[in-house]
């Protein structure tokens, strides 16, 4: 049975066009329940360990400095097959291949600045909430 939760990013870029709240509306309006936020500087490390999957590919150093570049919102959402559904609402990773209406239609400048992550399985996601919050740092609706 797919999870219930996921985790996302929103990156520099649309953080520093005052896109949170926007983005954030939209998250909720398609189902998503916010069970963790925070606003915080990515350092050098933590970056680097987060995308540590694309260590190899040529976009590995602008992307690491991208996403240092500025503060960015991290945050846990749920709802019935959370990752997916994300994945579905972000878009495509090119702006440009992206469907009408998904956040990266509407808020991303480009392939690399592209406005959001989200985790791409439910294994994922439990790595990547536990890498940026405790427990007692969320209000799951689904979780004791
Ligand atoms: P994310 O992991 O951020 O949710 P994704 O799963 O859609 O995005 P990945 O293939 O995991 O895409 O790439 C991670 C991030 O690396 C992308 O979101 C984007 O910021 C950057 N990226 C991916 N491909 C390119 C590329 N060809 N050129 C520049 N940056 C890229
Ligand atoms: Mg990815």
């Amino acid at each position: 049975m797919a999870g219930t939760k996921t985790f996302f990013i929103i990156k520099p870029g649309a953080v520093s066009h005052e896109y949170i709240g926007p983005i954030l509306a939209k998250i909720n309006a398609n189902g998503f329940h916010i069970a963790a936020l925070k606003l915080i500087q990515l350092d050098r490390y933590h970056a680097e360990h987060f995308y540590a999957v694309h260590h190899e590919k040529p976009f590995f150093e602008s992307l690491v400095t991208f996403m240092t570049s500025g503060p960015v919102v991290v945050g846990i959402l749920e709802k019935e097959n959370a990752v997916a559904d994300y994945r579905k609402l972000m878009g495509a990773t090119d702006p440009a291949k992206a469907e009408e209406g998904t956040i990266r239609k509407l808020f991303a400048e480009n392939i690399e600045r592209n406005a959001v992550h989200g985790s791409d399985s439910d294994e994922n996601a439990e790595i990547e909430c536990n890498f940026f919050f405790s427990k007692s740092e969320r209000y799951s609706k689904f979780e004791d």
